[in-house]
């Protein structure tokens, strides 16, 4: 909110003079290439594709010796050239009066701003075309922060169930002891489900925030982003506008982009497949430079901003990105349709398996442009079948979290959903029998045989 100042935009992240990144560079594009402070977006009028952005976008070798990578900025605090300096530096930060046009905020304090965040930061917004982006030393830090953000007492939130766990206590714990509401919908009841739980919010008072998960962890169930968008619209008023959040760690940045469906803010754990090598945890924020102004306002304050060192890995993960995310998406269809056909698996959860007639179908038609890496599958039998399955694997390692360039498989009933009472699991569609599959990168025919050796213990 406004009290809080833009404590670390600086122009040459994202609110670039006059415009919004990256659509303003490529609007500015000529046959010898677009130049901003970032880099080249554009070459012959043709805007470069993300993955060519990512080794170069946002970092300027000759501000570091020259060195090709950026460097690890391990540092708590930065020098001012002049007193003068480090008081206009602080004007800006604090909000006490507008940046000049042409003004670059300074390197302050590393709680505020550091160029591997930065740089990092000016990359993970190029993905989903977002004017600006916010990194966070974790997927809850980024959650907890934006509904700090944009939640006050006496308002509501909306979510989609399930959630990831963390993110359910903290809607049902934490936040309603500082007064805030809370409604929540199904992602199995789709469009009606969602409106029956906004419509109800919206009778007690202002929505601060609709949260969406979408596929849902770990059925696959998708919810409507354009839907949510537009019931936010409807509720908004000129002094109160209903945000729409939408954690897009299963399929995001590469195969959905909830910013083009209406959403205002696109929350990651980084820690799954930006990271992708299950090696750091971290988390982001995204939307306009409005809003990401003031989620990093609240970031300062609260102190939930990654390292450098954090900065610096997630960087080295953004070059290999889409590599690994179409490698693990093709995978994982290969496996899902061969555990389709397997005598001891009763049911498979994978959104590639949608048909025409499923609500659902309609939906990742519409904002997916790949099913991703994450399979769910009934054994044929409960509890017990399902961990003799677990128990039995060589290759793919019985883990929670997912994302990574490893398999991992685990028990959602008893593990990453244990805290769900039996009786609602099994209505959300989370049963004994069930096994969430996160496929990595190795060689399918591998995962298959290992999965074919587990299965036969059913
Ligand atoms: C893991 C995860 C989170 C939490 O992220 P952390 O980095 O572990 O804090 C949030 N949402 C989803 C969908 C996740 O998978």
């Amino acid at each position: 909110m406004s009290e809080f100042p833009d404590a670390a935009s600086r122009p040459d992240s994202a609110s670039t003079p006059g415009g919004t990144g990256p659509e303003n560079a490529a609007d500015r594009s000529t046959d010898t290439g677009s130049k901003d402070r970032r880099g080249t977006r554009s070459i012959g009028g043709r805007r470069l594709a993300p993955e060519s952005l990512m080794m170069t976008w946002g970092y300027r070798p000759e501000l570091s010796e020259g060195a090709l990578k950026s460097p690890i900025f391990q540092t708590s605090t930065f020098v001012f050239n002049s007193a003068e300096e480090g008081k206009a530096f602080f004007e800006v930060a604090y909000g006490l009066r507008e940046k000049a046009a042409d003004e670059t905020l300074g390197l302050i304090y590393s709680r505020l701003n550091n160029p591997d965040l930065e740089i990092l930061e000016d990359r993970l917004a190029v993905w989903d075309d977002a004017e600006d982006a916010a990194v966070f030393e974790s997927g809850m830090g980024a959650i907890a922060t934006t509904a700090f953000t944009f939640l006050r007492p006496g308002m509501s939130l909306v979510f989609s169930e399930p959630v990831y766990g963390g993110t359910q206590y903290l809607f049902t714990n934490i936040l309603p002891e500082f007064g805030i509401r809370t409604h929540s919908f199904r992602a199995s009841d789709g469009k009606a489900g969602m409106e029956v739980a906004v419509e109800a919010a919206a009778a007690e008072g202002p929505i601060g925030l609709i949260h969406l998960e979408t596929p849902a962890n770990p059925t696959n169930h998708l919810v409507d982003i354009r839907h949510a968008a537009e019931l936010a619209r409807r509720h908004s008023t000129e002094e109160h506008r209903v945000r729409v959040a939408v954690d897009n760690t299963f399929l995001g940045p590469v195969f959905q982009n909830p910013l083009g469906l209406g959403a205002d803010l696109v929350i990651y754990s980084l820690t799954k497949y930006v990271g992708g090598h299950s090696d750091v945890i971290a988390g982001a924020c995204l939307g306009s430079a409005e809003l990401i102004g003031q989620v990093k306002g609240s970031r300062t304050f609260f102190g939930s901003m990654a390292g450098p060192w954090t900065g610096w890995l997630l960087m080295r993960s953004l070059e290999t990105l889409k590599l690994r995310m179409t490698r693990q998406s093709e995978s994982a269809t290969e496996i899902a349709d061969w555990l389709l056909e397997h005598p001891k698996v009763t049911r498979v959860y994978y959104p590639g398996h949608l048909e025409e007639g499923d609500p659902d179908w309609e939906v990742y038609r519409a904002q997916c442009t790949a099913p991703g890496g994450m399979v769910s599958f009934d054994v044929d039998g409960g509890e017990a079948e399902a961990f003799r399955v677990l128990n039995a694997l060589k290759l793919v390692k019985l883990a929670v979290s997912l994302g990574g360039t490893e398999s991992l498989a685990q028990h959602p009933a008893t593990m990453t959903h244990s805290d769900i009472p039996p009786e609602e699991q099994v209505e959300m569609g989370i049963l004994p029998s069930m096994v969430r599959l996160s496929v990595g990168v190795e060689d399918p025919e591998d995962l298959k045989a290992d999965l074919a050796q587990a299965l036969e213990r059913v």
